[in-house]
């Protein structure tokens, strides 16, 4: 997998949106965070004024809070990407731009976009059973109408061993919100947000476990946290690890 060195460019690119954004973020946040995903050290940028992560973009990589707590899953469980299969559902861009040279890499859209190598349905996968070694799936079934059958299919292409890594935005509540029969889409969206289909609690790990997962959620302390700028106060960006 490629590493990132330094990169004034996106260095640039980051600082600029930053200071467009945010700028009072400069004399603000002052806090020296780590990279799990390229090893930076140093100035994260914020998202946005008032966003709930105060480190939010690293500036040398780009990644986002859930690139930075899967590198670090992949860490802490001496994991890593080489030689393997790994289908990478409508792909973050940090982690496309490492794993696109690699040949097993699959990173799979539904269309055709500057970020994928591939079209991919996540209810109707076009590659065999046990297939893949990872399967990494950052929100992408709050916009998956029938989520039951991408579970499912996502089960089913990954290998006996392998593990896949899912990620959704999560209310905090124990059970999942669906939208009552015959309510309107600009109702469910109103309360779930643009082209969401429901918002998952906790249960959303029963709902992987349903089709054969052993589903664990990856827990980090606060000190990880800060450090690697992966999560603050009451907002869940947790990681679900699911074991086949
Ligand atoms: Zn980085």
């Amino acid at each position: 997998m490629k590493k990132f060195k330094n990169s004034w460019l996106i260095q640039l690119k980051v600082w600029l949106r930053a200071l467009v954004r945010d700028p009072k973020q400069f004399v603000r946040n002052r806090d020296i965070c780590e990279c799990s995903s390229c090893g930076y050290r140093g100035f994260f940028a914020t998202a946005r004024k008032g966003h709930v992560h105060a480190a939010f973009r690293c500036p040398n990589c780009e990644s986002r809070p859930r690139d930075r707590n899967i590198a670090l899953f992949f860490q802490k469980n001496a994991l890593s990407f080489d030689g393997k299969s790994i289908l990478h559902i409508a792909p973050e861009w940090p982690l496309f731009r490492q794993l696109k040279a690699e040949p097993g890499y699959v990173g799979g859209d539904i269309q055709k976009r500057r970020n994928a190598n591939s079209i991919v349905d996540i209810t109707s996968i076009n590659f065999d059973s046990n297939h893949f070694d990872f399967l990494i799936c950052n929100h992408v079934m709050e916009h998956v109408q029938d989520d039951k059958k991408a579970m499912e299919e996502c089960y089913r292409v990954l290998k006996n061993g392998g593990v896949a890594i899912f990620s959704v935005p999560l209310s905090g509540k124990p059970e999942t919100w669906e939208p009552p029969a015959g309510m309107s889409v600009p109702e469910i969206e109103a309360i779930v947000g643009w082209d969401h289909k429901r918002y998952y609690g906790y249960d959303f790990a029963d709902k992987l476990e349903k089709f054969g997962f052993k589903v664990e959620i990856f827990k980090i302390n606060e000190a990880e946290a800060k450090l690697h700028g992966i999560a603050s106060g009451d907002f869940n960006d947790e990681i679900f690890i699911a074991r086949k």
